[in-house]
């Protein structure tokens, strides 16, 4: 890993791109939208800002490329060659393109460079490799008939995606997209387009065929509405927040009743028994879980729910972690905590540590914070009626609720509108088994947190979501189902 120094000095030289990626290459000017990165509140760069034309623009080439182009007609063997070498080049381009996370959304370079491009180069090898491994069915039917149950691409998907986490979340929806035969209108966060411009010029670069990947920068309710509500789109394929996740819905149907795949929300419980195998290390990882990604995770386990006989213990384990995080400049890879991603979210994630304060709930450490750079922040005494038990906050904000039986544990974890993840801790396996099995969500990890890798599906239950994002069950939602039947 480069120290400090030597990423600022390539933080100064970076190459990047300003306008969208349509039909394999480069289109749109004009002012466009300042990217202001919250590591010093300076302008990075302008780029191309699409309305309702642009994304018309982008629309037809992908619809071109999917009814005639050469795509969705290869062989899964051949798209799969370019799928793994739009790996190899992420492997290539990792420092520039980790970088550019950083500066636009503000993760310190080490997570962006060790986990996020890991991320996002793991997917495109993983459906690379999976994309000539697949059957279709043929069952056991009539005798005097034979039928085919095969998948077949779904269309054209509009993939929209928050900043988060932008080429990691972008890549589970183009890499599998890609994979079933798919061509692809992706628009990232307006607060991080340019990792998503420089996914599209790679695509281009490895060999994806005009109008198979496009990439165009916009604003929700602008460009991501037109995207939205365009007829030329079979799928829709969304990552954000359960608010815009209700629009999407609406957008299908008030158009073409377009296939609308939710990943959304989330306010997940961590449930820490007496008899967890390491009190230690449920603490650190309860702090870890929250305060990684400025606690700008989805499926951040914010209600730490802890049994009253070790309630004290626990809490003081995830304080004293608090104190000791590094929180400074994302481009130093010391820091383990960079800055919020906009002033307008920080003011967002303060005022739930008012109101936690207003409600009764005791501030036992952070809530303080230096232009975007928030303190760590643990509030305990935390009753399941406030709003910083009920709502999703997305910053580094976690909230202890304590108990004494395991049912009423249960019943605090499922009592959320949400069912992303939930976390249980204990030594006993028939403890484990019966607690993930009552969890209404959609991961449960065992003695871990945010834990995994491709193999497995990911996405929520309730009103964190349908579908699933990663593994081979991707796929369905990039492909139809279509019976043959022959009468023999
Ligand atoms: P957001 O919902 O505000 O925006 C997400 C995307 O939707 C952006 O590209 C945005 O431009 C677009 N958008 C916004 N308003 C729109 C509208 N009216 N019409 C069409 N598009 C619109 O979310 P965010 O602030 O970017 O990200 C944070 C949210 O994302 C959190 O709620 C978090 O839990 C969720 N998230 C979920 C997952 C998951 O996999 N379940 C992963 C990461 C983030």
């Amino acid at each position: 890993m480069r120290d400090h120094s030597e990423w600022l000095a390539l933080a100064k030289d970076l190459d990047l791109p300003t306008q969208h990626h349509i039909d394999g290459r480069a289109e749109g000017g004009g002012q466009g939208f300042p990217v202001v990165s919250p590591r010093d509140g300076q302008v990075i760069t302008h780029v191309a800002d699409a309305g309702a034309a642009e994304i018309d623009l982008a629309v037809a080439a992908a619809r071109r490329a999917f009814d005639s182009g050469p795509w969705p007609r290869l062989s899964p063997a051949d798209r799969g060659r370019i799928l793994l070498r739009m790996a190899e080049l992420l492997e290539q381009q990792r420092e520039q393109l980790a970088l550019t996370v950083t500066l636009e959304m503000g993760k310190p370079i080490t997570d962006a460079h060790d986990i996020e491009l890991r991320a996002a180069i793991n997917t495109f090898r993983w459906y690379g490799q999976l994309a000539d491994k697949l059957t279709d069915e043929s069952p056991h039917t009539a005798p005097d008939a034979l039928a085919l149950v095969t998948r077949e691409p779904a269309g054209v998907v509009g993939a929209v995606v928050p900043w988060n986490f932008p080429l990691t979340l972008a890549s589970w929806k183009v890499a599998p997209a890609l994979a079933a035969g798919c061509t692809v209108v992706l628009k990232p966060s307006e607060s991080s387009p340019l990792s998503a411009l420089l996914l599209g010029q790679l695509g281009t670069e490895a060999g994806l065929p005009p109008g198979v990947l496009n990439v165009v920068n916009g604003d929700g309710p602008t460009a991501g509405q037109a995207l939205g509500l365009h007829p030329g789109v079979d799928v829709l394929a969304f990552t954000g927040s359960t608010a815009v996740g209700r629009h999407f819905l609406r957008y299908a149907a008030d158009s073409n009743l377009k296939r609308v795949w939710l990943e959304l929300g989330g306010k997940s419980p961590n449930i820490i028994l007496p008899d967890a195998p390491d009190l230690e290390r449920a603490a650190a990882t309860a702090a870890w879980g929250i305060f990684f990604n400025q606690g700008e995770m989805c499926t951040a386990p914010s209600r730490l729910l802890v049994h009253a006989d070790i309630a004290e213990q626990v809490t003081e384990a995830v304080v004293r972690r608090a104190r000791e995080l590094r929180v400074g400049d994302p481009l130093d890879p010391a820091t383990e905590m960079g800055p919020l991603v906009s002033s307008a979210h920080l003011d967002r994630v303060l005022d739930h540590v008012t109101t936690g304060q207003a409600e009764g709930a005791r501030l036992r450490v952070g809530g303080e914070h230096r232009e975007n750079f928030l303190q760590p922040t643990v509030f305990d005494q935390v009753d399941p009626g406030m709003r910083l038990a009920r709502e999703e906050i997305f910053g580094p904000v976690l909230s202890v609720l304590t108990f004494t039986e395991l049912d009423d544990a249960v019943q605090l974890a499922n009592n959320t509108e949400y069912g992303l993840a939930a976390g249980v801790w204990t030594s006993d396996l028939s403890t484990a088994h019966k607690v993930a099995r009552a969890l209404r969500a959609g991961t449960v990890w065992v003695n871990c947190y945010e834990e995994g890798d491709l193999t497995v599906p990911f996405g929520g239950m309730k009103q964190s979501g349908n579908g699933r994002d990663k593994s081979a069950h991707a796929l369905a939602k990039y492909t139809e189902l279509k019976t043959t039947w022959i009468q023999l």
